[in-house]
């Protein structure tokens, strides 16, 4: 049975009509439960993990709900006691998953995947890199050796590569849409930038031309997944116009490279921002039902 993590049980407050969609993570866990799956409460991350990807600084600054206002903007959501909660427990299921991967083969995150959280900053509804302080606490422990983040995301996963630049225990690959959010793009390891309008032929060879290769050369000992679904026709930050097969087949491509490889796979959600609600829960439950079919097999 598939083992998730979820930190649904603490929303944050944000007023009516913002952009995020904070009722999706909630709506997922109990698709999921419904399909069988064992969700449990995400744990809330430890502050000592989390100051393995982040400035001192910055970390008080979010604990005591300081940012500046300019700050706050970028970050994209209102400071709350609660959005810190609720952040830590994004993380917290991030790592929770990622050990669990290392026991069973694969862990899920049933939120994370901000990719866009800097050493000393957040931005675009990224608090921490949850991306980060998993491989990082994996990677002290000694648990692993190197990790390969694997960021399918409509949008380039700009603070993990800055973050992780120089780390050589972390290798960062991001396909994305070229002149999408973010506008000024930081090196990963290896980027896949995709034209506006992209549907899943394209994707979906981009991926197999570069994807199947950095993985051989990489030859991590863990991969963590972002597989953000903002990647549909549809979606309203997305500008790509994949269909829900063509995020089942990409999600598949991936496991199907971690069950060849015996590599375990920790998977976190990322974006996804439909006008319908329940199109971007329906990719992310069927994505995900697609890679634990994989793995069990
Ligand atoms: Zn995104």
């Amino acid at each position: 049975m598939p083992h998730g993590f979820s930190p649904a049980h603490l929303p944050a407050p944000l007023p009516p009509g913002h952009r995020f969609p904070m009722t999706k993570y909630a709506l997922l866990a109990e698709r999921l439960r419904v399909d069988g799956w064992a969700v449990a409460p995400a744990p809330l991350a430890e502050e000592a993990d989390l100051a393995r990807a982040h400035d001192p600084a910055y970390l008080a600054a979010i604990e005591r709900c300081a940012l500046d206002a300019r700050a706050e903007r970028r970050l994209g959501f209102p400071q709350s006691p609660e959005l810190v909660r609720r952040s830590k427990a994004s993380v917290g299921g991030t790592v929770a998953a990622a050990r669990w991967a290392l026991g069973h083969g694969l862990g899920v995150s049933l939120a994370g995947g901000t990719h866009h959280a800097f050493a000393d900053r957040g931005e675009g509804f990224c608090v921490y890199n949850d991306l980060v302080v998993a491989a990082r606490t994996l990677l002290d422990e000694g648990a692993v050796g190197r990790v390969l983040v694997v960021d399918l995301d409509v949008h380039q996963g700009n603070g993990t590569a800055a973050i992780c630049a120089g780390d050589e225990r972390v290798v960062t690959y991001s396909v994305h849409g070229a002149r999408n959010y973010p506008f000024v793009k930081e090196a990963s390891d290896l980027d896949v930038p995709l034209d506006d309008g992209a549907g899943d032929r394209a994707y979906l060879d981009a991926l197999e031309r570069t994807l199947p290769a950095l993985f051989a050369a990489v030859a991590p000992d863990l991969v963590l997944y972002q597989g953000g679904v903002d990647v549909l026709d549809g979606d309203r930050f997305g500008r790509l116009t994949l269909t829900e097969g063509g995020v089942v087949a990409r999600d598949r491509t991936v496991a199907e490279l971690c069950r060849a490889a015996g590599t375990p796979l920790a998977t976190t959600l990322g974006g996804g921002y439909h006008g319908e609600v329940a199109r971007t829960v329906a990719a992310h439950a069927a994505g995900l039902t697609a890679i634990a079919a994989v793995l069990a097999a």
